[in-house]
């Protein structure tokens, strides 16, 4: 018979056990936002009112996130700098997305001038909390030749720098422009069918990406999602974080997700870019599998259905 002590303590731990397992498998993303602080006009809020409407989604789920600078569109200003500052400060890491968003696959961009940009962008989010020398490639575009895709690999490595890559991509700047459009026209449209297509878009991303994750990983991987500091996000970021928690998937942190070793691969491309899995997916010559034009159409279906609706 075994003692009443070790009965409680093989319940505790059976209790423990199955909590783990639960934790272990919940799918769990993180979020980060790039292009950011973005000073540009848009209707609705202003650039600091759009700021805070995110940090104040994020606050709300406590969830923790990375912004990723560009420097020119709006930390190069003290304004700018102070809505980037305020990212740091409430917690958020603070990651490197170059100065200008210059292009890595373009002809007339060379390696030397993307290192460059680095560089420059590093000095100037090196002055704020929450700064890490995480790297979040333009276009998540790495180098449209081998040279410049070792280039970048090696100049990261003696930086100390890492690629922050991204697995869960999202085209939330399309929708972010076509809700711009439609309320430039009419700042009073009803624009609901916008943000269910928002909301379906991005869960339809989440989902396909988890599948890729299973095909090549043969797991789930703690997904980091790729989204922009927009409007669309000011307005429904609280809506996406409800929507990922109600069906069941834990937020984690862009730290944690990086701690994946998945996110230490390094695929074999020759012109390596997208998301880390797709990237995989193609240097394992997959091809074009089930479900592969949803993940590159840049949104194209969800902009379809909305002209459908008059949109
Ligand atoms: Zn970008």
């Amino acid at each position: 018979m075994p003692s009443l002590r070790t009965l409680i303590f093989r319940v505790l731990l059976t209790g423990w056990c199955a909590v783990c397992s639960l934790v272990a498998m919940a799918q769990s993303v993180a979020f980060t936002f790039d292009d950011g602080p973005q000073l540009s006009q848009t209707p609705l809020m202003t650039p600091g009112q759009r700021n805070q409407a995110l940090l104040a989604a994020l606050e709300k789920y406590g969830v923790t996130s990375a912004l990723f600078v560009t420097v020119a569109n709006g930390a190069d200003r003290p304004e700018g700098l102070a809505l980037a500052r305020a990212w740091g400060q409430a917690g958020h890491a603070v990651g490197n997305h170059t100065v200008t968003h210059l292009d890595l696959h373009g002809s007339a961009v060379t390696l030397a001038q993307y290192q460059k940009e680095l560089l420059d962008c590093d000095a100037v989010i090196r002055t704020l909390p929450g700064y890490r020398k995480w790297f979040r490639f333009t276009y998540l575009r790495e180098g449209n030749t081998p040279e410049k895709r070792d280039g970048m690999r090696q100049f990261l490595k003696e930086q100390g720098y890492r690629n922050a890559y991204v697995s869960l991509d999202t085209s939330d700047w399309r929708l972010d422009a076509k809700l711009r459009e439609v309320l430039e026209k009419n700042a009073v449209a009803d624009v609901t069918p916008i943000k269910q297509a928002y909301l379906a878009h991005v869960w339809q991303r989440a989902e396909a990406y988890r599948e890729l994750s299973k095909k090549l990983q043969g797991r789930d991987i703690p997904q980091v999602m790729l989204m922009h500091h927009n409007l669309i996000n000011a307005l429904w970021l609280d809506d996406i974080i409800a929507m990922f928690k109600s069906r069941g998937w834990r937020i984690t942190t862009p730290e944690a997700a990086f701690a994946d070793p998945v996110y230490q691969l390094q695929p074999d491309r020759a012109a390596a870019g997208q998301s880390l899995l797709l990237s995989m997916a193609h240097s394992l010559g997959l091809g074009r599998f089930e479900g592969w034009e949803r993940l590159v159409d840049d949104g194209d279906f969800e902009i379809a259905a909305l002209k459908a609706q008059g949109l």
